[in-house]
C-alpha cells in the first residue's frame, strides 16, 4: 500500500517523500485514517514500528487544518514522553515530518536549563513534547498554557506507568480542556494501561500491531561464562579481535558504564557513556557521534537507553545481566533489526548465576553458553556449573510460595507464554492468545 490513499496533505506527503518512505508501516496505515477522523485511539506498538509518525503526520495535519487564532499563544498538541531521549527525538520527527508547515515546536523536559524553555513558551508553540516532570514544574511556575490542548498523545505509556509518573499525568490532564482527542501508544496494553485508557479515552478505536517478529529470528544470542574480573579484556578481545565497527554495550549502573567507558578508552577504543548522570548536551552529543560512527562503542544504562532510536546495530552486549529479566528482552531488541543479523552478547560472571536463571525462565529456554578460549571462567564464577547445593536449597523465591501454590517467579511483570527471545519487542506482557492474534 502507498501513503496516497491515507488522507495526508501535500505537504506532509512532501516530508514523507523526503525521507524517502514509499509505503505506510502496519502502524500507520491502521492509525492515521482515524486519527484524521478525530478518534481517540489506543494502540500497542512498538518503538520500531514506525508508531511516532505514526501519530505526528496525522496530528500536524489536524493542526495545519484549523489554523490557531492569532491572539491564543498556548499550546495545541502535547505529546508526553517517559524520557529526554525518547522526548527529543518525537520532537525531532515532529520538525522533520511538519517541515513544510508554519507550525512550531519544542522539547521540555529535565536536566537543563528553565530559563530558555520558558522563553520559547512565551513567544508560542503548537506541539509540545515534554516529560511529566518538568512540564509540571512549567506548570506550577504558570509558564506554560495548555488550556487550549486540541490533542494528547501518550506515547511509551507502559514505560511511564512503570517510571512511576501516573500522578504526573494526572494532574497535568486536570489542567487541558476536556474535549480533545486522546491517543495512547503503548508497547503492552496491561490491565492497567487498560485502567489509565478507561480513565482518559472517549470511546478509543483500539489496534494492536504485531512486534516486528522476523527481525526476532535474526538475534543470535550467546552467553559467555566469564570471570568478572576479566570482563573488559574479553569485550576488548572481541571488538577487536572481530573488527566490530559499532557496538551496544549495557551495563546495570552509571558508575559501572563510566568504569567500563574509561577502561575502554585507555585500549584505544573510542568510546561514549550515556546515562542519567550525564547533561542533555554531553548525551545527545554522545548519540550523534555514536549515530554517525564517531565513536564505535556507546555504553548505556537501562534507563537511558529507553527510547532510543539507533538502527542497524550488529552488536548489543550485555556486560552485566539486567536486575529485570524483561529488560534483556528490551536490549537486545536494539540488534537485527532493519532486515539486519544481530549478536546477542551476556557476559555473565558467577554472582549473576539467578539472573541469568530468571531471563531464560523468561525466554522459556535456555541460552547457547560458549567459553571464549583464554577467557574461561575459574570453577566458582562458572554459570555452566550449577552452584553447590542448588537442587536441594529452595531459593528465596520459591521459599515465598506458599505451600500447594507456585512460587511467584524472580523476575518483575506476568510470566510470558508463546513470545521468542529477541522478537524486538521490550515487554512481553501479553498472554500468549495475545501474541498469536497479534502474529496473524
Ligand atoms: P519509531 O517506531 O517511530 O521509533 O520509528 C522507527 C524508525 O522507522 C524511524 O527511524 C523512522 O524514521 C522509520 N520509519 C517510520 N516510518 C517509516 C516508513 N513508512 N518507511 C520506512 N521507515 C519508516
Amino acid at each position: 500500500m502507498s501513503f496516497e490513499p491515507l488522507g495526508l496533505s501535500p505537504d506532509l506527503m512532501r516530508a514523507i517523500k523526503d525521507q524517502g518512505y514509499t509505503e505506510p508501516t502496519p502502524v500507520q496505515e491502521q492509525a492515521i485514517p482515524l486519527i484524521l477522523e478525530g478518534r481517540d485511539l489506543m494502540a500497542r506498538a512498538q518503538t520500531g514500528t514506525g508508531k511516532t509518525a505514526g501519530f505526528t503526520l496525522p496530528l500536524l495535519q489536524l493542526l495545519g487544518k484549523n489554523a490557531r487564532s492569532s491572539k491564543r499563544r498556548g499550546v495545541r498538541a502535547l505529546i508526553l514522553a517517559p524520557t529526554r531521549e525518547l522526548a527529543n527525538q518525537v520532537r525531532e520527527s515532529v520538525r522533520t515530518y511538519g517541515r513544510h508547515l508554519p507550525l512550531k515546536s519544542l522539547a521540555v523536559f529535565g536536566g537543563v536549563g528553565f530559563g530558555p524553555q520558558a522563553q520559547a513558551l512565551r513567544r508560542g508553540v503548537d506541539v509540545l513534547v515534554a516529560t511529566p516532570g518538568r512540564l509540571l514544574d512549567h506548570l506550577s511556575q504558570r509558564t506554560v498554557d495548555l488550556s487550549g490542548v486540541e490533542i494528547l498523545v501518550l506515547d511509551e505509556a507502559d514505560r511511564m506507568l512503570d517510571m512511576g509518573f501516573i500522578n504526573d499525568i494526572r494532574k497535568i490532564m486536570a489542567t487541558l480542556p476536556s474535549k480533545r482527542q486522546n491517543l495512547l501508544f503503548s508497547a503492552t496494553l496491561s490491565s492497567e494501561i487498560q485502567k489509565l485508557a478507561n480513565n482518559f479515552l472517549t470511546n478509543p478505536m483500539k489496534i494492536e500491531i504485531a512486534p516486528r517478529e522476523k527481525t526476532a529470528d535474526r538475534v543470535t544470542q550467546v552467553v559467555h561464562p566469564v570471570d568478572r574480573s576479566r570482563k573488559t579484556a574479553l569485550l576488548t578481545h572481541r571488538i577487536v579481535s572481530e573488527s566490530w565497527k559499532q557496538v551496544l554495550v549495557f551495563t546495570r549502573t552509571k558508575r559501572g558504564a563510566d568504569r567500563l567507558t574509561k577502561k575502554l578508552r585507555e585500549n584505544q577504543i573510542a568510546t561514549v557513556a550515556i546515562h542519567s548522570d550525564k547533561t542533555q548536551g554531553a548525551r545527545t552529543r554522545a548519540l550523534a557521534d555514536f549515530k554517525r560512527g564517531a565513536t564505535r562503542v556507546l555504553v548505556a544504562t537501562d534507563i537511558a537507553a529507553r527510547g532510543l532510536d539507533i538502527e542497524q546495530l550488529p552488536h548489543v552486549v550485555n556486560f552485566d545481566l539486567p536486575y529485570v529479566a524483561e529488560d534483556y528482552v528490551h536490549r537486545i531488541g536494539r540488534t537485527g533489526r532493519a532486515g539486519m543479523d544481530g549478536q546477542a552478547i551476556s557476559l555473565v560472571c558467577g554472582e549473576e548465576h539467578k539472573l541469568l536463571q530468571a531471563i531464560e525462565r523468561l525466554l522459556e529456554k535456555p541460552l547457547p553458553k560458549e567459553k571464549v578460549t583464554g577467557f574461561e571462567p575459574s570453577l566458582r564464577e562458572d554459570v555452566t556449573r550449577a552452584p553447590r547445593g542448588a537442587s536441594s536449597r529452595p531459593d528465596a523465591a520459591q521459599r515465598r510460595g506458599r505451600p500447594g501454590h507456585p512460587a511467584r517467579p524472580a523476575f518483575r511483570g506476568k510470566r510470558v507464554k508463546g513470545s521468542t527471545a529477541g522478537s524486538g519487542t521490550r515487554r512481553w506482557s501479553s498472554s500468549s492468545a495475545d501474541s498469536s492474534r497479534a502474529r496473524r
